[in-house]
């Protein structure tokens, strides 16, 4: 193995220090062997999208480099960047379709298990309607693979059953968007960060999660004219060990710690009056909902200290530019959609937004999901049409040459949540699972395998390898994935990047876009004139389909091309005639998307979650102005009591991403993250008598996991346990997090509350015995380790 630098060791690698506000570049690169050649990429292991090259030598992955010319990166790569390309040369692919026969997953040909699927989609659809049918996707595919399957979904089959796992990860940041700007897409550009004055973490630990953008931020912090940080997070992360001032509020309080910022930024006149006037809407209100939450209650009920509270207010207040990111802290929380908008609001109070070094980043978690999002496999409309407008809903009739009531908008789509009930209450009776692995990631994990197990209940599964998922279902679809296809994908900044196919995928294996235009093929999807309703065959065809789709909305992709994307390193959308090298920053002008004719949704209460009707919509429409809400706070459905006295919150590491498919199959980032365990204080771990490394049995009301100490770094009363483990690699013990997480969401977003759980704990029984054999396992790892090398 060679290597520019042990990313594993030290995450983020040598500074570089920014002159003026020039980021240097830095090239990392991992390889096992040297290239013969490199093909142009970009990473899928989180949504910062850095650009990447594939070395490829007989006609394998032999290793990655980053893409000095890439804006986002400019060469450089993190830990799972780095190491978990060598996933797609995992002995345990799958290679071929599987179809359960006798209770046994068996091999089959593509033939029998495509003629199964359909036979079975048929037989729903003339007993149940295509309200029997469900999908639920990914943030992994690529662009190309989520428009069709959104196509076929939506004008071939009619449903509006289709989500993805966005739902747990990015649902707020579309959300939180729409609320205030009109439509999804972030406003500013990662260059923000090259001038920021100053930053503004909330619920996002960038360091371990974003560990490229983290690298910008602390070259910026070792150069000239550091920006100032600011960190709103429960525990001490790397990101909030680097703050010039870190809030760490208690479980769900996220709230009262925004509305008491806004009180202090409006009480001390730091607002922009000019832009507030001009370009938004509902200022007045938003005044009278945070004047009750001056720093005294802010600090009383979310255990943030006034003098702290003050000094990020000051901050805030006084900064001329300003970048904030929001993640998994807010949208996986209480009140989530109303705390990720008051993000938005700070900046809208002050007018930083629209212009450089003023950029919101309501963040993605995962690489793609931006585009679950644009292209309509999530439910919402293509290229961010209204489903309430009956204008957005002719023009996808027009385009896909389809009656316009053939396409779902009597009402709102089927959310996730509400995908997985109809599943368990048996209204849906086939559930299409591409790129994802619920039975790990979902909440309440007891409840979602009881449902993928229902005998009434076909469950197809597309993915790369067995997963807790895939174990259980009707068929199994071995996918191609990055690397083996060609397509493109949208970061979080808006930046499209093309992944050229690289390698051929192993044994059967097909694309996702290959596996979709089969079915629609063979399910026969006619337009009105009895043509094929899917008229494209590859990437590049759907890409251009695409395009059409896209055109005059906020998303115009029309100025792009494979072509294009091919020669440069990534382009941000909107792409078109007036701005044919893309836009860095939406809304230069202080208008928003806002508008009734182009809105993307006509919009929520904050508080219930009611849909505003397009006639309310029309009496209010701010014609281009942003809107300003605010939100009471409401505690969480869920605190601790005498039974249950402790929070528990869930997250991630630095070394893996989601369930681990791809990550837990590098040798070197499953080894430096090995297995689950549970954070505790001091505080906590002297009371309960546990030491570092004790097994602990942590129980909810939902379900209970057994998992070794981590002493330090959190508050008192308070859990982490990270949520990548499941059982695919290890099954001696209950060990993922979601077996505890509750079944609740955010009542606009409706994005589940992964944040807050309460649980009790006790040292495991026998913990002398597990210990024993952890040690054991190890010791025979290590043998195992050294006889494959
Ligand atoms: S920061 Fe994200 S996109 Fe960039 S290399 Fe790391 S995992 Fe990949």
């Amino acid at each position: 193995m060679k290597q520019t630098r042990d990313s594993i060791e030290d995450i983020w690698g040598e500074r570089t220090p920014y002159y003026h506000t020039q980021w240097p570049v830095r090239v990392d690169e991992q390889i096992s062997e040297e290239p013969d050649h490199w093909v142009q990429s970009a990473c899928v292991l989180c949504s910062t999208g850095c650009g990447m090259d594939i070395g490829v030598k007989n006609g394998k992955i032999v290793g990655v480099r980053g893409r000095a010319v890439d804006a986002v990166n400019r060469g450089r790569l993190g830990p799972k960047g780095l190491h978990g390309w060598v996933a797609n040369e995992s002995k345990d692919r799958l290679t071929k379709p599987l179809i359960r026969k006798n209770g046994k997953l068996e091999e089959t040909t593509w033939e029998e298990a495509m003629n199964l699927i359909v036979e079975r989609s048929k037989e729903i659809i003339e007993k149940h309607t295509s309200l029997g049918i469900g999908f639920y996707t990914s943030g992994q595919l690529f662009l190309e693979e989520y428009y069709t399957l959104g196509v076929l979904g939506k004008a071939g089959l009619g449903t509006p059953h289709m989500d993805g796992n966005t739902r747990l990860c990015t649902a707020t940041s579309a959300a939180a968007l729409k609320v205030s700007f009109g439509s999804d897409g972030q406003p500013g550009s990662y260059t923000d960060l090259d001038s920021a004055e100053a930053i503004f973490h909330v619920g996002h630990n960038i360091a371990s999660q974003q560990t490229v953008l983290w690298m910008r931020i602390l070259d910026r912090l070792a150069g000239e004219n550091p920006p100032k940080l600011v960190v709103l997070d429960p525990r001490e992360t790397f990101t909030a060990q680097q703050a010039t001032v870190h809030l760490a509020p208690k479980l769900g309080t996220n709230i009262p710690v925004l509305n008491g910022l806004l009180y202090l930024i409006i009480q001390a006149g730091n607002i922009d009056t000019n832009f507030i006037q001009a370009s938004t809407v509902g200022f007045e209100e938003l005044k009278e909902i945070v004047s009750k939450w001056p720093p005294e209650r802010v600090a009383e009920v979310s255990g943030v200290p006034v003098d702290k509270l003050r000094a990020a207010a000051e901050i805030l207040g006084n900064t001329k530019t300003l970048v904030s990111t929001v993640l998994q802290g807010v949208y996986q929380s209480m009140q989530a959609t109303a705390a990720a908008v008051q993000v938005n609001n700070i900046h809208l109070i002050r007018g930083l937004i629209g212009k450089p070094g003023c950029g919101i980043y309501q963040m993605n978690g995962q690489p793609t999901a931006q585009n679950t999002r644009e292209c309509g496999a999530d439910g919402d409309l293509p290229a961010f049409r209204n489903w309430g407008n009956k204008e957005h809903v002719q023009q996808l009739a027009d385009l896909w040459n389809v009656d316009p009531d053939q396409i779902p908008h009597w009402s709102p789509p089927t959310h996730a949540m509400q995908i997985w009930r109809f599943a368990e209450t048996g209204s849906i009776k086939m559930l299409w699972i591409s790129g994802t692995n619920p039975a790990v990631s979902m909440p309440q994990l007891s409840r979602i395998r009881k449902i993928l197990e229902k005998k009434d209940l076909f469950v197809i599964v597309q993915d790369a390898f067995m997963t807790e998922t895939s174990i259980r279902a009707d068929v199994v679809l071995p996918a191609a994935i990055w690397g083996e296809k060609t397509g493109c994908f949208t970061n979080v900044d808006r930046t499209v990047h093309i992944s050229h196919k690289a390698i051929e995928p192993p044994g059967e294996a097909k694309s996702d876009l290959d596996i979709f235009l089969d079915y629609s093929r063979r399910m026969g999807f006619k337009d009105k004139d009895g043509n094929p309703l899917i008229k494209w065959n590859t990437p590049e065809e759907t890409f251009e389909a695409w395009k059409e789709c896209t055109r005059g909305r906020p998303c115009d992709y029309t100025g792009l091309s494979y072509a294009k994307l091919s020669q440069g390193s990534g382009i941000q959308w909107p792409c078109n005639e007036q701005f044919p090298d893309g836009t860095p920053h939406l809304y230069t002008n202080g208008k928003f998307n806002t508008d009734y004719d182009y809105c993307e949704t006509f919009g929520h209460d904050l508080v219930t979650g009611a849909a505003t009707t397009p006639k309310e919509y029309k009496a209010i429409d701010p014609k281009g102005k942003a809107f300003i809400k605010g939100v009471d706070y409401q505690p969480p459905h869920e605190v601790p009591d005498a039974e249950y006295p402790l929070w528990l919150t869930t997250g991630r590491l630095v070394y893996h991403f989601h369930t681990r498919t791809k990550t837990g199959r590098s040798k070197e980032l499953q080894a430096a993250a090995p297995d689950g365990f549970v954070q505790i204080s001091e505080e906590d771990a002297a009371k309960y008598g546990i030491a570092e490394g004790d097994m602990v049995e942590v129980t909810s009301r939902r379900g209970k996991v057994m998992e070794p100490a981590k002493i330090g770094d959190i508050e008192p009363g308070t859990l982490f346990i990270p949520f990548h483990y499941g059982y695919w690699d290890k099954s001696d013990r209950p060990r993922a997090a979601n077996e505890l997480t509750l079944t609740e969401w955010d009542p606009v977003s409706k994005q589940p509350h992964f944040k807050y759980s309460a649980v009790r704990i006790k040292k495991a029984d026998g913990n002398f015995f597990y210990k024993a054999a952890h040690a054991v396992e190890e010791v025979l790892e290590t043998v195992k380790e050294k006889l494959n090398s």
